[in-house]
């Protein structure tokens, strides 16, 4: 063994986890501090636990909230919008408008120009 490179190991390691339990293990640090061990761990207690030590969990749910409020917001608008302004009109219904437009003027030119100096001149 090399000396001088190897930490020093501690055989009466103490680790206490956040549900109260001690037990005694080896390692290169005096005590140790868990948050989850075998005797809270949701796979051993047969029990649902959130671990949630930075509030991700809560932060998790308030962004599906806002999420779930925007929707129904939105919801909102594009109903307002339908009522306002009715269903979007497609191309071809304003290439029609516009057809019928100008064969209305069409229409209305070849009345006015019926008595037309030109029309009177033959
Ligand atoms: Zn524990």
């Amino acid at each position: 063994m090399k000396t001088g490179i190897h930490p020093q190991w501690h055989h009466d390691c103490v680790v206490t986890c956040g549900c109260g339990n001690t037990f005694v293990t080896g390692s290169i640090s005096p005590t140790l501090k868990v948050d989850i061990c075998g005797a809270c761990h949701p796979f051993f207690t047969g029990e649902m636990k959130f671990v949630d030590r930075q509030g991700r969990v809560d932060r998790f749910v308030q962004k599906m909230k806002a999420a779930e409020q925007n929707k129904q917001v939105k919801a909102l608008k594009a109903a307002k919008q339908l009522v306002n302004k009715g269903p979007a009109k497609s191309y071809q219904d304003i290439l029609r408008e516009q057809q019928n437009n100008l064969r209305r003027q069409a229409a209305s030119f070849a009345k006015t120009s019926d008595s037309s100096p030109v029309a009177q001149a033959k």
